[in-house]
């Protein structure tokens, strides 16, 4: 069964639409599409709001509310979820924070995750501390796919980025990670003006010695200022063109996997760099995302703060097509574009650990 939201719901759900949908119990594989005709078949899970590193341009210095611990999704809660997810068509599914790897019993997550029936895909995108310690685990959950945030190659620049000195335990968990068969390890770096951007081509040319996917994000404004660093993005578009002086760039072509990453390739690399630019080229049309927030919210769009309350009804004891019901409510919930621009900064100030990026 294929749910296409048709008519111009905008922002607004029609509520009478939503008693008159009618889910099979028998659906065995079904698709979340929302009014734009938009197939989601991705969602990414932050399973944590806290984090163990400061960085400049997610979180505010000064820290900020954490939620406590009931108020966060329990593992049951997060599998239950995911399979309703998976049920309706979400093949692909991220663990992300906060910093996943610091909540406590993650590993007994993963598997579990990882055996839904339907599911194609499951990959973690960590900062990278903890990783050495869970390598073995998230393998034998069959992650293979896993995503480093990475910011810089200097120890002093890692840790005015992240006010955090932990440098070489990322760098030694990312050779483990590669020598235990990880693939593709994919770096991401935020490039921001004049912290990190003499360091762009040392990361680019990391793709032509190693078998990582450089991933190039363009920051975007949060709405805050700190640490009295004024942060700015550099538009992914300098950025090639600054690359191209070191070899030509090759196009990858797209898989169904690429999300919003265009994707290229130095002649003869066993790496590949890719280009995510959030600010300067928008990937709206394309989005085939949902987000599931750490305190059990559906976010359709990472640059909207409408979010549709799940964990409420979840606790209430409604049963799955209840919750099928909520996933549709925010695939219609689900806007159409985004303004986001350095001109039109979002608030996602301290937010982004518990959307998760
Ligand atoms: N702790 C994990 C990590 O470091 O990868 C997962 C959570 S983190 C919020 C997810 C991603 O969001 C990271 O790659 C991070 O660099 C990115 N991110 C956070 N704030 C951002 C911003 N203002 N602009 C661009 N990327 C941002």
């Amino acid at each position: 069964m294929i749910y296409i939201l048709r008519g111009t719901f905008n922002q607004s759900v029609s509520k009478s639409y939503m008693k008159r949908l009618v889910i099979s119990p028998q659906t065995q594989s079904s698709h979340l599409v929302d009014p734009y005709r938009r197939k989601l078949t991705y969602l990414r899970i932050s399973v944590t709001d806290r984090c163990n590193l400061r960085c400049l341009y997610c979180i505010p210095s000064q820290g900020m509310d954490k939620l406590r611990h009931e108020d966060i999704l329990s593992y049951e809660e997060i599998i239950r979820v995911a399979g309703v997810a998976v049920n309706m068509g979400v093949n692909k599914l991220r663990i992300t924070g906060g910093e996943p790897l610091v909540r406590k019993g993650i590993d007994s997550l993963l598997p579990r995750l990882g055996n839904l029936p339907g599911l194609k895909d499951l990959s973690l995108t960590t900062n990278g501390i903890y990783l050495k310690e869970h390598l073995q685990q998230i393998k034998s959950a069959g992650i293979i796919r896993i995503n480093i945030s990475l910011d810089t190659l200097n120890p002093q620049t890692y840790e005015r980025i992240t006010g955090f000195d932990g440098f070489d335990k990322v760098w030694e968990a990312i050779g483990l990670a590669s020598d235990m068969g990880f693939s593709p390890i994919k770096l991401n770096m935020v490039v921001l003006k004049g912290i990190n951007e003499d360091e762009v081509s040392d990361f680019a040319n990391l793709s032509k010695k190693h078998p990582f996917h450089i991933r190039f994000i363009e920051y975007m404004p949060g709405g805050f200022v700190d640490q009295g660093t004024a942060l700015h993005h550099i538009p992914n578009a300098v950025l090639k063109e600054r690359l191209s002086t070191y070899g030509s760039l090759i196009p990858i072509s797209r898989t169904d996997t690429d999300g919003p990453t265009t994707r290229f390739r130095f002649e003869g690399a066993p790496g590949e760099i890719g280009f995510i630019s959030p600010l300067t080229h928008h990937f709206c049309d394309t989005c085939n995302r949902l987000r599931l927030t750490a305190e059990g919210h559906i976010r359709p769009c990472l640059f909207s703060d409408r979010e549709v309350d799940l964990k409420t009804p979840l606790r209430e004891g409604i049963d799955d097509e209840g919750l099928k019901r909520i996933f549709m409510k925010a695939a219609m919930e689900k806007p159409h574009g985004h303004r986001l621009s350095s001109a039109h900064p979002v608030t996602l100030a301290g937010k982004m650990s518990a959307i998760g990026g």
